[in-house]
């Protein structure tokens, strides 16, 4: 390898041990929606620009400022995922998935990139797992993916995080809502970039961190407070089956997501032990995609959870998440003829399902118990010169150093029941 050559800025390497526990991370999140019928699709980690720049919305940063887009060898325009919902629903409407029953529940793991600028928790790669359940519109689907969210947090001991709910409204009262806020914020002291941004979407415009901004925004009007019937049904719907569900959330009236396209139920995951980027995960219900994508009016929902700042939150939690990263037996031959026999039995072992290593190179005896050490083997099959001509193994307990010496016959059952028991 040339010298000097590192991982691109924004983006780093997840080595063991800390990836079976991001492996952990990434299975326990996604374990409930496979127990709630979600399907797993795959798709592209990239796609035709477009998909991006009408899925995701043209007034939110991820599509101006953040995307990797480049022009490919046959000059097509593509975009490195920056999020996974709009490739999703990309495939949904390609392969004509609301022709069979629904809701269609899926579900998808992977890489996602946006050019942010860095700092903890905020990476320009880093991995989602994503859900989303269309073609219905039901209140007590809304509920089922909120707490299928949740799930995913507890089943890994998660406790200090919290649900932030809001509902966004729809076609039916977000514009007359949203000539109410566009009033209020034309009266406010704001900088051109915000301005511009609030032509576009004033909603965003209340997501403004900036306590500057937040600071004129105490007074203006909120659109839970402007929910057509319909849409305050809904909403009230939503929150009965939550609490049915046993979940509980905080009223967020100013949650405005980082995405253009969601409508009604709109929801985040926050930590409290993450600092600034504090968001671990977030969705909601985004009627209009489909439509925007070119495919037919079908209603969806769904989130995206963060598996790196989970694992950040598990670690602020100080949780054990129960890893067991190692091998049960550890093989030691010493001279050819022991290796052969060293070979044959971890393949033997490996085969039964047993997780077995054993040393490569000339390591000596002390270098090879070394590695029996720390390979979290539980025993060791010594095989010596001596004991070859005998026609033995010894096992013995890397715990107690007890050992005792097996015919080489019966070396692999020895082992198995020992260690598989
Ligand atoms: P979003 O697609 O922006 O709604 O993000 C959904 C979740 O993905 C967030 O709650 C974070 O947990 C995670 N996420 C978003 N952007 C980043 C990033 N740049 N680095 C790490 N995680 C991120």
């Amino acid at each position: 390898m040339s010298e000097g050559l590192r991982a691109p800025k924004g983006t780093f390497d997840v080595l063991p041990p800390e990836s079976e526990r991001f492996l952990a991370v990434r299975e326990t999140l996604t374990a409930p929606l496979r127990r709630a019928g979600y399907g797993y699709v795959e798709t592209p980690v990239f796609e035709e620009t477009a998909v991006f720049s009408r899925g995701v919305g043209e007034s939110t940063d991820v599509v101006t400022k953040e995307m990797y887009t480049f022009d490919d060898r046959g000059g097509r325009s593509l975009t490195l995922r920056p999020e996974l919902t709009a490739g999703l629903m990309r495939a949904f409407i390609e392969h004509r998935l609301h022709t069979g029953a629904l809701p269609v529940k899926l579900w998808t793991v992977g890489s996602a990139f946006r050019y942010e600028r860095p700092q903890a928790g905020r990476y320009r790669h880093f991995t989602q797992v994503d859900m989303e359940a269309l073609g219905v519109d039901d209140p007590a689907l809304d509920a089922e993916v909120v707490a299928l969210g949740v799930q995913g947090f507890r089943d890994l001991g998660l406790t200090d995080f919290e649900l932030l709910l809001t509902s966004l409204g729809d076609g039916s009262d977000r514009p007359q809502y949203r000539e109410k806020l566009v009033a209020y914020l034309d009266r406010l002291d704001l900088d051109e970039d915000t301005r511009r941004r609030a032509e576009i979407n004033p909603l965003r415009v209340l997501d403004d961190k900036r306590p500057e901004v937040q600071a004129q925004l105490q007074d203006a009007p909120l659109m839970v407070d402007h929910l057509s019937d319909s849409s305050r049904a809904h909403y009230d719907a939503v929150r009965q089956y939550l609490t049915d569900l046993g979940i509980s959330w905080t009223e967020a009236p100013m949650l405005v997501r980082g995405l253009d396209y969601y409508t009604k139920t709109t929801f985040e995951f926050v930590h409290h032990g993450l600092g600034a980027q504090s968001a671990i995960g977030g969705g909601g219900r985004y009627d209009g995609l489909s439509a925007a994508l070119g495919g037919p009016d079908v209603s969806g929902i769904g989130y995206a959870v963060g598996v790196d700042r989970t694992l950040l939150a598990v670690q602020a939690e100080g949780l054990d998440i129960g890893v067991a990263t190692g091998v049960q037996a550890f093989v030691v031959p010493l001279g050819a003829e022991a290796k052969r026999l060293a070979v044959r039995l971890v393949g033997q072992l490996r085969q039964a399902g047993i997780s077995a290593d054993t040393v490569y190179g000339d390591r000596g005896l002390k270098g090879a118990m070394k590695a029996a050490d720390r390979s979290g083997a539980s025993h060791a099959v010594v095989i010596g010169e001596r004991d070859l001509a005998a026609g033995v193994g010894q096992l013995k307990d890397l715990r107690t150093g007890e050992q005792i010496a097996v015919p080489t016959g019966e070396l692999f059952e020895r082992v198995r029941a020992t260690v598989g028991a």
